[in-house]
């Protein structure tokens, strides 16, 4: 397989599927060489199979404002692959949601989930509703008129959804309350994400952002290191935010900068437990502002309108909003201020550019897929304890959680090691997942 061949038929295929192409163009480069090594692999056409959907759904979703004017979005769900487990990840609903933005997510979505050691296939899906300045109402209607047509797509065998960027615990109950109504059973797998009363995982919230901890002390300790004592910089506050904030702070870290499309909440002592429950509020509000936590923490927050995270003096950046937050100048900023890791939280957080600049300049890099994987490895926790109709404790989940994490850096470890002794994760993270994936696909046939 060439690279370069199969993208250039890409997009002239999907002329203007940016992320999706910048997705795909990531992992064959990086599995090329090793993928070059397998003729059976080139036989089966493993690799033209593997860069398309199994199957888009794409649906009207129609609800009433609280104006009672009618409302009209797009609904979609992406199932990517299910070579190893039924379809498993996230609905994401944001303006700019579209199928390329999908698509893209779907196929990270099968690398994680294979690197999580769970049997779980890829998915995404979503929506282009905004829930920006939404009240609860709208947005129960919405979760509710996006849910009647989902339904026929999903089960717990099948596809399982959970939540992603403007989901969260709130959503995924609504998604269910509509979900048990049309299918007359009491599915509890059917979704992860769920609350703690009625089948969630206790440490579904947290997991996230505590995983990703966890890969980044592992990554720290590779290196001789310790994330006790460094400054962090992360990025949003949203759910994934919060739990990193949490487990960072409990690491003995302090975390010196949250930020929102508003602009950077500089935190020179580091952020408090109060603030981080405030992050809760702030994410409930709808309001979408970061500015918020400096309204209501003046002496200890500083505001900057328009600026990134990434303007911060940090030891360690972790991006944790959205796509492509993370460009070539902010890379180049942050070093000059001393940053020397950046752990990426968000799904392809940094632009190509970035990680290029961090791994040719001495700043140690990891990709999403495998320091955000800890999030659909406790949602795969979630479905052994809905299809055994058991709960574990928190402590428990957390247990297997950090056990998945490590063994997770051990494959990034294993599969990118270099001639040199450095370890180049985005490689490692790709092609572990990448020989699960392939040498499924390769034992059930062409199919
Ligand atoms: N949206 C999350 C992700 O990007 C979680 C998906 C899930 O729990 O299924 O991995």
């Amino acid at each position: 397989m060439k690279t370069n061949d199969i993208m250039a038929r890409l997009r002239a295929k999907y002329p203007g599927e940016n992320e999706y192409l910048q997705a795909v163009q990531e992992v064959l480069e990086s599995v090329e060489e090793v993928y070059n090594q397998h003729p059976e692999f080139e036989k089966a056409k493993i690799v033209e199979r593997m860069v398309e959907p199994d199957r888009i759904f794409t649906f009207r979703v129609t609800w009433v404002d609280d104006r009672g004017e009618v409302q009209t979005n797009t609904g979609y769900r992406v199932q990517f692959n299910s070579a190893i487990g039924p379809y498993k990840g996230g609905l994401r609903f944001h303006r700019a949601v579209t199928p390329s933005m999908l698509k893209f997510l779907g196929f990270e979505q099968t690398f994680k989930n294979a690197l999580t050691t769970l049997p779980m296939g890829g998915a995404k899906g979503g929506s282009d509703f905004d829930p920006v300045g939404k009240s609860n109402d709208e947005i129960m209607r919405f979760c509710q008129a996006f849910m009647l047509e989902l339904w026929q797509c999903i089960g717990p065998d099948q596809d399982i959804p959970a939540g992603d960027v403007g989901v969260g615990g709130r959503e995924i109950g609504y998604l269910y309350g509509m979900y048990k109504k049309l299918a007359r059973e009491y599915n509890t797998g059917v979704l992860t994400g769920k609350g703690s009363t009625w089948g969630g995982s206790i440490l579904r919230p947290e997991a996230t952002g505590f995983g990703a901890l966890y890969f980044t002390q592992n990554l720290l300790h590779k290196a001789g290191k310790d994330i006790k004592g460094c400054r962090v910089a992360v990025s949003g506050f949203g759910n994934v935010a919060w739990g990193a904030c949490i487990k960072a702070t409990e690491l003995g870290a302090k975390v010196v900068a949250i930020s929102g499309p508003d602009g950077v909440c500089e935190i020179p002592d580091g952020i408090t437990k109060e603030m981080i429950d405030y992050m809760l509020i702030m994410r409930a509000s709808n309001r979408n502002r970061v500015e918020d936590m400096a309204d209501k923490f003046p002496g200890a927050c500083k505001f900057t309108a328009g600026k990134k995270a990434w303007s911060v003096k940090c030891d360690v950046a972790l991006p944790c909003a959205f796509q492509n937050e993370l460009s070539e100048d902010d890379a180049k900023e942050l070093k000059a201020n001393g940053c020397w890791c950046c752990c990426e939280v968000s799904n392809m957080g940094c632009q190509p550019g970035a990680i290029h600049y961090f791994q040719h300049n001495g700043v140690l890099f990891a990709p999403g897929k495998a320091v955000n994987a800890g999030g659909v490895a406790t949602s795969g926790l979630e479905m052994t304890q809905n299809a055994s109709h058991i709960s574990w404790s928190g402590a428990e989940v957390d247990a297997k959680l950090h056990f998945i994490m490590d063994s997770i850096h051990e494959q990034c470890v294993k599969y990118g090691t270099q001639p040199d002794g450095s370890i180049d994760y985005v490689k490692g993270a790709n092609i572990a997942g990448f020989m699960k994936v392939a040498t499924a696909m390769l034992e059930q046939g062409t199919v």
